[in-house]
């Protein structure tokens, strides 16, 4: 197995394990749904179906669109360190960084 750390300080991290089965990404760079607490929930849960106090429904569509582009990051990530490309290089995590901060910079909301 090889495994793959990219620190971003509070921004989060991306871990990558790569095995003979697959690979998998382990990151916390999405937001969180202000109710239950899990980045894959859009007025999903109980709670955030009753009021939008916490968030307003525009501000779960811009949670939903940030999540989204984080994704696409850590799908790139992870295609890189399996073509075997340094993901860990520190030009290469800096690239990286600076797309996250551009994405937290470009926020709608
Ligand atoms: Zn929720």
């Amino acid at each position: 197995m090889k495994t793959f750390e990219l620190d971003f300080g509070e921004q989060g991290h991306i871990g990558i394990a790569i095995t003979k089965h697959g690979a998998t990404v382990d990151s916390d760079l999405k937001d969180k749904c202000p109710y239950c607490g899990l980045r894959d929930c859009y007025f999903n849960c109980d709670q955030s179906t009753y009021d939008d106090e916490l968030e307003t429904q525009e501000e779960m569509i811009d949670r939903k669109m940030f999540n989204t582009a984080i994704d696409v990051v850590e799908s790139m990530v992870l295609a890189h360190a399996i073509a075997g490309i340094d993901v860990e290089a520190p030009s290469y995590k800096d690239g990286i960084e600076q797309v996250i901060k551009a994405f937290v910079n470009n926020r709608c909301i």
